[in-house]
């Protein structure tokens, strides 16, 4: 399994307008990218902070997972990412370790990234998310 790095971590947030300040101002990051990613009923803005990447996620829809996660938990640490060579093989392996896997074939993600989830039952508490750049 072994992921390359920390791809992204992923926080959501109410406000992408109030967010984004707040890491430009008192991290002195630069938000590169914003993208709506609509099967996931999420706004995203993206910073670097060496390899790794906040993923900033607003909710464009209260029924969406963000949005349920607000409701629930309130702003926070929603995810985190692993960047991993062949995907659809990682996920298969996951399942097979007993793993209980949200997406078990590769599914698009923000930034052309393919990704699939790992649930937080199976991963003592975090929602992991797998990605691989298909242009890597
Ligand atoms: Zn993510």
């Amino acid at each position: 399994m072994k992921p390359t790095h920390i791809e992204h971590i992923g926080i959501a947030v109410k406000d992408l307008k109030e967010a984004i300040p707040f890491y430009e101002n008192v991290f002195g990051l630069e938000c590169y990218a914003i993208e709506e990613v609509a099967d996931q009923k999420v706004k995203t803005a993206f910073f670097k902070v060496g390899q790794t990447k906040i993923e900033l996620l607003e909710s464009t829809d209260s029924e969406g997972p963000i949005g349920k996660f607000l409701e629930k938990k309130g702003e926070g640490i929603h995810h985190m990412a692993f960047a991993v060579e062949n995907l659809a093989e990682k996920l298969s392996f996951a399942e097979e370790k007993g793993v209980r896997v949200i997406d078990k074939t590769p599914r698009n993600g923000a930034e052309g990234l393919k990704i699939g989830f790992l649930h937080p039952k199976s991963t003592f508490g975090v929602l992991t998310e797998l990605c691989e750049d298909p242009n890597n």
